[in-house]
């Protein structure tokens, strides 16, 4: 009985997934030739699915005892925000320079082509929190990765519970770049 009801809950995930798939829209050569970008917008204005995401990672991080979630500039904002409502916690923000009117932390990275920099408030975290870092697409892993190493840099004595994404694209192998930091992505291509 257990076990059915396991099977049966698998199956709605997986279904689930494949709905969400069948949501987001790709669209070719967009930013620039080459690249297909994962348009989410479909699944933000959809209800059902907007309210099923949240769900979904409210119920994996419900019994962790999550001190604030944080958002990566600009989509992940909107999964941070609503998540850290549903958890009843706050949103810490990861911005483009400039952004962000208190003391800042910097973290620049290289790009393809020059480099970019994220910031954060200096006071963001207390000792002993437990964190969530959200953004919508783990592609490169290059954002991630800075991220992760901002806040490791300043920041002592915080649990990063796990980076999570809306999607992971796989063949860029992003998540060789966050190594030792648990990983978790809804949607794989
Ligand atoms: P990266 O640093 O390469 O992992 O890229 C991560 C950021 O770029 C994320 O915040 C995404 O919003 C965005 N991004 C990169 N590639 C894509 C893509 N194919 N579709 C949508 N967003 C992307």
């Amino acid at each position: 009985m257990k076990l059915q009801r396991l099977v049966n809950a698998n199956f709605t995930k997986e279904k689930t997934m494949e709905s969400m798939k069948q949501i987001i829209r790709d669209i070719p050569d967009f930013p620039k030739k080459g690249i297909i970008f994962k348009d989410i917008t479909p699944l933000l204005s959809n209800p059902a699915a907007f309210q099923k995401t949240i769900n979904l990672l409210k119920y994996r991080y419900i019994d962790k005892m999550v001190s604030a979630v944080v958002g990566v500039e600009a989509r992940g904002f909107i999964f941070a925000s609503a998540l850290a409502y549903a958890l009843g916690v706050g949103v810490v923000m990861v911005r483009k320079p400039g952004k962000l009117p208190y003391k800042t932390f910097k973290e620049t990275y290289s790009l393809e082509y020059g480099t970019d920099t994220i910031e954060i408030h200096q006071d963001a975290f207390r000792s002993g929190q437990n964190i969530v870092v959200i953004d919508d697409v783990l592609a490169t892993g290059g954002t991630m990765a800075a991220t992760l190493n901002l806040i490791q840099k300043h920041f002592e004595n915080l649990n990063i519970i796990e980076a999570t994404f809306l999607i992971e694209l796989d063949f860029l192998k992003g998540r060789e770049k966050l190594n030792g930091i648990p990983i978790y992505s809804m949607i794989h291509y």
